[in-house]
């Protein structure tokens, strides 16, 4: 059962298991005169989410907020399942986003295309959130969670649906995928911590990425608030995310030269984190299985984005 972090006055990160996994993807809570969500993970995380909220007495209904970064499964996926219980919440969503949130059809249509049969076991139900309950934030507006405000901040390189969510009282923005991954210990077993960016497909993007850090940089924050997996100081996730970023895409620009299957960008990853880590005097796997399925998601997320580039020639 999920440990609830308190992070800073009326705020609480939790762990969603995504997966089984622990120290994957982390939930945050705001426990103050509105009471906010930020993240549902899958359907299969609800009963991480209700647990929480039952160590902070309350219930689903008394939830006001519920935002989700991006429209990806592990992000998203258990929003309309949550819909179902927290019916006075309104659910907050990028432009481009919200549409999937209340017809989510298309985006089961293209998790089938790349989990088949097990997406079930994976995501568990994906559900449709009632229109009544979303609410789209342009990218600077802004809501009122009673003793602050949170600003929204569009924000591409991961994907194109995906905002950012900045609270100017901490100094901080809730960042989604959008300022890289924090490997933690608990998840790597590697005995430290590295920010690597997210170039999952299918929206991958190093000149977003760069607009999104720059844009996030000038917000002069303290800290960033990742899904997978809590607080980085910021200028770490900026450089992690934006260092990483050039350098996967040069990795798979020299791969796609030769070569154009994902296995081949994902064996040149797989080197390069590999050499990283020894330099930082870790031994990780010869498979790299601790970075669970990420390494086969961002390799096929950069073949994506040469195959789109090569077309564009
Ligand atoms: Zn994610």
């Amino acid at each position: 059962m999920s440990e609830l972090v308190e992070l800073a006055d009326q705020l609480y990160l939790f762990d969603l298991y995504e997966q089984g996994e622990i120290g994957r993807s982390s939930a945050y809570l705001y426990n103050g005169a509105k009471k906010t969500l930020i993240e549902t993970g899958s359907a299969l995380s609800l009963p991480h989410i209700l647990d929480s909220l039952t160590r902070l007495n309350l219930a689903p209904e008394d939830l006001d907020y519920v935002i989700v970064t991006h429209i990806h499964l592990d992000h998203a996926g258990g929003a309309g399942k949550l819909a179902e219980l927290a019916k006075k919440a309104t659910f907050v969503a990028h432009p481009r986003a919200a549409r999937h949130l209340i017809d989510p059809s298309r985006l089961i249509q293209g998790a089938t295309q790349v989990y088949g049969a097990t997406l079930p076991t994976l995501f568990g139900d994906i559900l449709p959130v009632p229109e009544s309950q979303v609410m789209i934030r342009e990218d600077g507006e802004t809501i009122d969670i009673g003793d602050r405000k949170l600003v929204f901040y569009d924000t591409p390189g991961h994907a194109k649906h995906h905002f950012v969510i900045h609270d100017p009282e901490i100094k901080g923005v809730f960042s989604g995928d959008s300022l890289g991954i924090r490997y933690v210990d608990s998840l790597t077993g590697w005995g430290t911590e590295l920010v690597l960016p997210s170039t999952s497909p299918t929206d991958f993007d190093p000149e977003g990425v760069a607009f999104t850090v720059d844009k996030i940089r000038r917000l002069g924050i303290d800290t960033v608030f990742h899904t997978h997996f809590g607080p980085s100081p910021a200028e770490e996730a900026f450089v992690g995310t934006l260092e990483g970023a050039l350098t996967f895409k040069n990795l798979a620009d020299r791969t796609f030269v030769i070569t154009s299957d994902w296995e081949s960008i994902q064996q040149a990853l797989r080197q390069h984190i590999h050499d990283r880590l020894r330099g930082m005097g870790v031994t990780p796997s010869e498979s790299l299985a601790e970075m669970a399925v990420d390494l086969e998601l961002n390799a096929k997320g950069l073949l994506v984005y040469e195959e789109k580039k090569a077309r564009q020639g």
